[in-house]
């Protein structure tokens, strides 16, 4: 299988015919601004995080856009090197001069205000099925809820809504990975926890006085025969029921009497609205599963429009922010709010958002393709569950910043992954340190390496290339063996990274000069004495790749992020004293 994965070569040139020259300008301007900014080693993470910032349109061609911007940072920081920063300053001048005065990004505008919110009144909720842990999806609903939350000193109600034992059956462990999840993505606990299988009492009780106060009734018509007169606008001969009788029929339903299927509880609401979908809308049902919190002590079961509605009400919910997809519950449950004598929360909507590359999952697919083991759990590098994005190394407040950039807009959006790792770049790329992974080694020999004055056959580089880390990474070359890469030596005069110009002959180096002499490119590369066998593991759609290589052996420790030369980002996953480096791929 192609790897679709972001190994992007420098050199690549594709895919530039499909650009307009506008955002062929666009992309060039701020590659220029970033090498004037950072002195010719211009990052292409940072250009695509502000391109896309200026350009949503952009958003979804973001992996194809990335293509590009690779290419002009290039160009750019090699005219930068090789003609000094007056040329990109200059040439900025000329096409882009407000460029040149780039203040930090001012902080953003931020979400639109809440209709009718007072500071320290609002109350929100999050409320999630616990039948998986939290994805991707799931981090807009934590995210946009807890930074409301935050606005308005108000307060955010993490409520599981576990009241399907059938469908979509909630997970025991479910529970307590969806607050961790929530944690993680926030930095705290939400302020109020509550199960809804914790509180059926709650419900019940007020379904039984929705049948005594008579607006409510227990519907015994199959689904198919109320459907029909449903749609003919005809009211069904249980309607019509006293109270009394209702209340009979609701203790047939509780004690078990009634099988699943035999009876519904209804809201009236008019026969004749016009959106059939809300006429007499059901509000419990009978299901005898057993429930993994409560067993089986339970026979009726509310629906979620009818146990989301009358927890909203007791939990003093202020605003609800759902998929406009949720509309008809708006409406369902303002009708029952309305024969309680209730007012319902502000609601606002936002459209569907697609992540390309997570299109196909669902939870209940992710929990049954852990089951039959085709991925290895929940955080599989290859699933978006926030724990397996984690595992990678994704930062949470890249995540947060993600999801309120993109805002309550009610268009439904496409974006790709790489939006979400452009974000993140810029968040964790002056806290990476840079290391050498040389895939598919060659090993070669240098010939000539007593040629330097006062050389002790060892060279320092950098941490970090802009210095954000302070200090040297020190090689040893007394063994003058070195690993390069198979596919780099396809030329025969290359540079070695913060090294020497180099010419190869067979499997032998010849050191040419320290200093850049010419235009040849630039690689990197490992002395032996550094080299220690790792694999990089990377997860492409629903496959896993594995790279060999040789990782330089240099304070490395389980758990941190590197930016590996040339390859992009990884987190080492292997213990400090492993005899292979594993590392697991993060984005490029
Ligand atoms: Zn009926």
């Amino acid at each position: 299988m192609k790897c679709s994965c972001l190994l992007v070569e420098v050199d690549n040139m594709a895919g530039d015919d499909d650009w307009s020259a506008e955002v062929v300008a666009i992309v060039r301007k701020y590659a220029l601004q970033n090498a004037v900014e950072y002195n010719g080693a211009g990052q292409s993470g940072s250009v695509l995080g502000r391109i896309l910032g200026e350009r949503a349109d952009l958003r979804n061609r973001a992996k194809d856009l990335k293509i590009l911007v690779e290419r002009e940072v290039s160009i750019v920081n090699k005219m930068v090197s090789e003609e000094g920063i007056e040329v990109a300053r200059e040439s900025l001048e000329r096409t882009n001069p407000e460029a040149l005065n780039r203040q930090k990004r001012s902080k953003r505008v931020g979400l639109k205000e809440l209709p009718n919110a007072e500071k320290g009144k609002v109350v929100l909720r999050f409320a999630p099925n616990p039948n998986g842990p939290l994805t991707l999806g799931h981090a807009r609903g934590v995210t946009i809820n807890s930074e409301y939350a935050d606005l308005y000193n108000g307060k955010v109600v993490l409520r599981f809504d576990d009241t399907d034992s059938k469908i979509k059956p909630p997970i025991k462990e479910a529970y307590k990975w969806i607050e961790e999840d929530y944690k993680w993505l926030t930095g705290k606990n939400p302020d109020v926890i509550i199960k809804a299988s914790d509180r059926m009492g709650i419900y019940l009780k007020y379904a039984e006085k929705m049948l005594d106060d008579g607006f409510g009734y227990v519907c015994k018509c199959s689904a198919e025969v109320f459907k029909k007169l449903r749609d003919n606008k005809e009211e069904c001969n249980c309607r019509s029921k006293k109270s009394k009788e209702n209340l009979t029929d609701w203790e047939l339903m509780n004690n078990g009497t009634f099988l699943e299927g035999e009876a519904v509880v209804r809201v009236k609401t008019s026969i004749d609205l016009p959106n059939p979908a809300l006429r007499d809308w059901p509000a419990l049902r009978i299901q005898h599963s057993s429930h993994p919190m409560v067993g089986d002590k339970y026979k009726v079961w509310p629906l979620l429009d009818f146990q989301s509605a009358i927890e909203d009400h007791e939990q003093g919910v202020t605003h609800i922010i759902r998929g406009k997809d949720l509309m008809d519950s708006t409406r369902k449950q303002t009708l029952l709010y309305s024969h309680f004598g209730w007012q319902y929360p502000e609601t606002l909507y936002w459209g569907r958002v697609k992540i390309h590359e997570f299109g196909s999952f669902s939870t209940s697919g992710m929990r049954k393709d852990i089951n039959d083991g085709i991925f290895t759990g929940w955080d599989d590098p290859r699933l978006p569950t926030l724990r397996a994005l984690r595992r990678r190394g994704f930062d949470s407040g890249a995540m947060r910043e993600f999801w309120i950039d993109l805002g309550l807009t009610q268009k439904d959006i496409s974006v790709s992954l790489q939006t979400i790792e452009a974000f993140n770049s810029s968040k964790i790329d002056g806290n990476c340190e840079r290391r050498a992974f040389v895939r598919n080694p060659e090993l070669l020999k240098i010939k000539n390496l007593d040629g330097k004055k006062d050389f002790d056959n060892t060279i320092s580089i950098k941490r970090h290339p802009m210095d954000l880390i302070k200090g040297k990474r020190v090689w040893d070359l007394n063994e003058k063996k070195v690993y390069v890469e198979e596919k780099d030596l396809k030329n025969k005069k290359i540079r070695l990274k913060d090294f020497a110009d180099v010419k190869i002959i067979d499997s032998i180096i010849e050191i040419e000069s320290y200093e850049r002499a010419d235009n040849r490119p630039i690689v990197h590369w490992l002395p032996i004495s550094m080299a220690k066998k790792a694999n990089l593991t990377i997860p492409d759609a629903r496959e896993i790749i594995t790279q060999k290589g040789m990782m330089e052996d240099f304070e490395l420790s389980k758990g941190s992020i590197l930016q590996l030369e040339r390859v992009g980002y990884a987190i080492v996953e292997s213990e400090n004293d492993a005899e292979e480096v594993e590392l697991l791929w993060l984005h490029g």
